[in-house]
Formats: structure tokens, sequence, C-alpha cells
């Protein structure tokens, strides 16, 4: 993909929560395009394992790892200034770290409440603030929020995590009318429903399953594949006038009833 509009080859990528579902699949995709990556997790073990994976593919020098809880403020700021230091400086970031819940919301937590927000919602906050500062600085950048369909739309059960992935959709607003003047893109990827480890229940259950296929116009679950090259599209300079948009990766479930 050298020399193409979405080559990444001179870029530093960092996808939060890369050990495993989509995150892992979209930092080998950006990888692909030439990036590189930098992944991200909670567990030291489990981010040596995925960095072993992909330095096979692509080689030890594109390859960096970084551990922190994305919702612990000071280990975020430590964490990027470190990375900072490191690779200098990250050009595109993906927002992708998240946690579902699923209770009904007159039973749910007020814990549990804040606990999806937190990792959903203020973690994307926190991170792509500290990332926008050296963005900002060097007047270039990317970030990609990773919403979901729950972005625009509510389901039964899933309360918090609605909550949260439709602010996803007004912070990347908020950030793109203070940041795009800088030279920096932010935008949302909003998924549909993926097969992953976070809907592994969803796609055993039988009913479930049937009520998705038939809701969906594609007619089938998505894949973690389907969201890489919206995500490519998003970190290349072929998207440099894009800014502020949540795209729907979803098989056109959101623009039918
Ligand atoms: P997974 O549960 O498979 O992976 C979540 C990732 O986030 C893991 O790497 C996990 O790391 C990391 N993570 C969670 N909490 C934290 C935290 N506090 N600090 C650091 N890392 C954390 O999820 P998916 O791949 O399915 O989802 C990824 C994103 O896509 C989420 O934002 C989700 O909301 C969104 N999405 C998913 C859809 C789907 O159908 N699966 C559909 C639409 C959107 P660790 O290993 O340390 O737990």
């Amino acid at each position: 993909m050298t020399g193409s509009l979405f080559d990444l080859s001179d870029r530093v990528a960092l996808v939060t929560g890369s050990t495993r579902g989509i995150g892992a699949v979209l930092a080998d995709g950006l990888a692909a395009a030439g990036a590189t990556v930098v992944l991200h997790g909670r567990d030291a073990a489990t981010l040596e394992t995925r960095r072993a994976e992909l330095v096979a593919q692509v080689g030890a020098e594109r390859v960096h790892t970084t551990c922190f809880d994305v919702t612990d403020h000071d280990a975020v700021v430590g964490a990027l200034a470190e990375l900072a230091d490191r690779t200098g400086g990250v050009d595109v970031l993906v927002n992708n770290a998240g946690v579902q819940h699923r209770e009904p919301l007159l039973e749910v937590s007020v814990e549990n409440f804040q606990k999806v927000l937190a990792t959903n919602l203020t973690a994307p906050f926190l991170v792509g603030r500290e990332v926008a500062r050296g963005m900002v600085e060097r007047g270039r950048g990317k970030i990609i929020n990773i919403g979901s369909v729950q972005s625009e739309l509510a389901r039964p059960t899933i309360g918090p995590y609605t909550a949260a992935k439709g602010g996803v959709r007004n912070l990347t607003r908020a950030m793109a009318a203070e940041w795009a003047g800088s030279g920096v893109q932010v935008n949302a990827i909003a998924p549909g429903y993926l097969e992953t480890a976070m809907t592994a229940a969803l796609v055993a259950d039988e009913t479930f399953d049937a009520w998705l296929r038939g809701r969906t116009p594609a007619g089938r679950w998505g894949t973690p594949q389907d969201v890489v090259g919206p995500v490519v599209w998003l970190a290349s300079a072929g998207s440099d006038y894009v800014s502020g948009q949540t795209i729907y990766v979803d098989g056109g479930m959101t623009v039918v009833v």
C-alpha cells in the first residue's frame, strides 16, 4: 500500500484493548497497512504473547506494547508520556477498550453503571486527551473512537452501555470541534453486532441469533475484519477532511426498522 492515500508506513498507531477481540484484529490491520503498532492491555503476559505473534508478521521494530488500566487517570498519563518518549509520539489512536454489563436498569447497581461509563466513555476522553496534546503540538493526528449501534439505538438490559456509547458519539464531536483546527481528525466507528468474546453468549443463543440475522439487512453477524477497512481509512490521509463523524459499520442495521 506504500505511496497510496491509505499508506500508514510512517505512522505510530496505538490501539487500546488490542490483546484480543476487535482491537487485536484492528492492530493487525493497521500493521498490514504499514503502521508501527502499539499493542495495549492490562495483562503483561498476554501482551507479550500478542507482541510475539505480530513481530512474526512485521518485525520487532514495528511493534511496541504498553500496559495500563484505561480507567486509571495517573496510569494513563504516566504510560502515555513514557510511550511518547519511546516512539516519538502517537499519530493514530484507536480508543477501542470497552466492557459490557447486561442487567435491567431497575436492577443495575450504581457501581456497575459507573464502571461501564468509566471504561467506555471516560477512558476515551482520558486517553484521547493525553494523546491529543502531542498531536496538537505536531499539527497532525487521527483519533478513532469505537462506538456501537448503541451510539444510536437502545435495547433492553444494556442501559449503561447504551448511555456510554451514545456519549462516545458526542465526545467525538466535542473533540473534533476543539482539535480539527490543529490538524487532528477525530471520528468514530460504530460497529454492529460482531462475533467476539463480548457477544459469544448471544451468538450461541438461537433466538437472538435468528433475531439478529432478520434485523440486519446484510443477513449476518459482522466480523472484526469488517471494521478494518473503515479504520485504516480514518487513520490515513484519505480522510483528512472528515471530522466528528460516526460511521456505522453494521450491515445496514441502523438504517431500517
Ligand atoms: P473484548 O471483550 O473481546 O476485548 C476488550 C478489550 O478491552 C480487551 O483487550 C481488554 O483487555 C480491554 N479492556 C477492557 N477494560 C479495560 C481497562 N479497564 N483497561 C484496559 N483495557 C481494558 O471486546 P470486543 O473486542 O468485543 O470490543 C472492543 C470494542 O468494540 C469495545 O469498545 C466494544 O464496546 C466495541 N463493540 C463491540 C461489538 C461486538 O459485537 N463485540 C459491537 C460494537 C462495538 P483485558 O484483556 O485486559 O481485559
